[in-house]
């Protein structure tokens, strides 16, 4: 019997060839590597990722205390601001804490005098194909810009974290940009003992040079005599997981409409947000169909895509990548049915690990 859709379908096969990937970088660069759980948190995962990591980065106390309890490891406690009420909870459960400004350092600093302490630093250049998702943007609060006030501090933090790039999967791209750090603040980076260097470097994307990425990474660390930190979300689960969903109805307004049982809002909302298209594969044949959500919202569409036979009711589509950014955002809009969560062992069984139900949508609200 196969499991009833909606559900989530994460690839451990696919997941062994990217975590793969990542012991290859870390060997050949000596950088650790931290999972960011704000892209993926889908911890019945964690057994197979952790002994490939190092450990994880948070953005917030709740991914802290997850990564504590669920991951092992390094857990580095970063947020955009913490609150008074969070703080405590946050270094006790951190071996590291990056602040996002001076004055979060200066106001919760002396609390983490025990462990590493560091600060988020803002070279003011980034690479991203998304204003929203630029920490470079003009105005930006991500992290400290003014090389003055950081060297005021410098003597009482230990690392840095720049964390630039998004969806960067050009090793030129990002050598560049780690040329205008050195040029910029080698004068403090050799002053410390760690660098995080953050997350958005695409190197698990089929042909990424990681030899020469890993020959760059270690030029950088040793130049300033610092253990490098990178954060990898997204390459770490890309192309490991489907959203799994069945045709409902189809309707023909001008162009063949397959609806089926989920939603884009609510199960893959970052294909709103981004105003992108889902994938299928292999998206070939004569039959051309828009495939669609069953909720309210008029533009819940995940895409227009060709498939070798007529769809009907019950038919079953794949809809690609729908782990990173995708899993930890889904939410109960319309109080569509949430996608169970299941997984594909390297044997080929589909182990169903997580359902949700009612109860759940009514716990989510009072
Ligand atoms: C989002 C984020 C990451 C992960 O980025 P990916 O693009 O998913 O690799 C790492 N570090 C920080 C500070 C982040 O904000």
């Amino acid at each position: 019997m196969p499991l009833p859709t909606p559900f989530y379908l994460i690839d451990e096969t696919a997941l062994d060839r990217n975590l793969a990937l990542v012991d290859r970088l870390r060997a050949a660069s000596g950088a650790k590597c931290l999972l960011a759980l704000k892209c993926f948190a889908t911890w019945s995962t964690f057994e197979q990722i952790a002994p490939h990591l190092d450990g994880t980065t948070s953005s917030s106390l709740n991914e802290v205390k997850l990564g504590r309890e669920k991951f092992g490891g390094e857990t580095h406690a970063y947020s955009v601001a913490w609150s008074d009420g969070e703080i405590d909870e946050a270094i006790a459960n951190a071996d590291k804490i990056i602040f996002n400004s001076i004055s979060q350092f200066e106001r919760y600093g002396a609390k983490a005098a025990h462990i590493p302490v560091g600060l988020r630093v803002n070279p003011g250049v980034s690479h991203s194909h998304f204003d929203l998702a630029d920490p470079a943007r003009p105005y930006s609060r991500l992290g400290e810009w003014d090389i003055e006030r950081i060297e005021a501090v410098i003597d009482r933090v230990s690392g840095f974290m720049l964390h630039c790039n998004c969806e960067n999967d050009s090793l030129e791209a990002f050598a560049a940009l780690l040329d205008q750090f050195e040029a910029k603040l080698g004068h403090l980076l050799e002053r410390l003992d760690w660098v995080s260097l953050g997350g958005g470097i695409h190197f698990t994307k089929p042909g990424y040079p990681i030899a020469a990425l890993a020959a760059r990474l270690r030029a950088f660390a040793e130049r300033f005599g610092v253990q490098v930190y990178l954060e990898p979300g997204d390459t770490l689960v890309t192309d490991t997981t489907t959203l799994e969903v069945s045709v409902l109805d189809v309707v023909d307004n001008g162009k063949a409409i397959a609806i089926v049982d989920s939603a884009v809002e609510a199960h893959m909302l970052d294909l709103l947000i981004y105003r992108q298209s889902a994938a299928v594969a292999p998206d070939a044949g004569t039959h051309s169909y828009v495939i669609a959500g069953k909720s309210c919202l008029a533009g819940d569409v995940f895409g227009e895509f060709s498939f070798p036979e007529p769809l009907t009711i019950g038919s079953r589509i794949s809809l690609l990548n729908a782990a990173g950014y995708t899993m930890v955002k889904k939410n109960w809009f319309n109080g569509v049915a949430m996608p169970a969560i299941a997984i594909r062992r390297r044997n080929g069984a589909v182990d169903l690990v997580r359902e949700f139900g009612y109860a759940d949508y009514v716990a989510s609200l009072s």
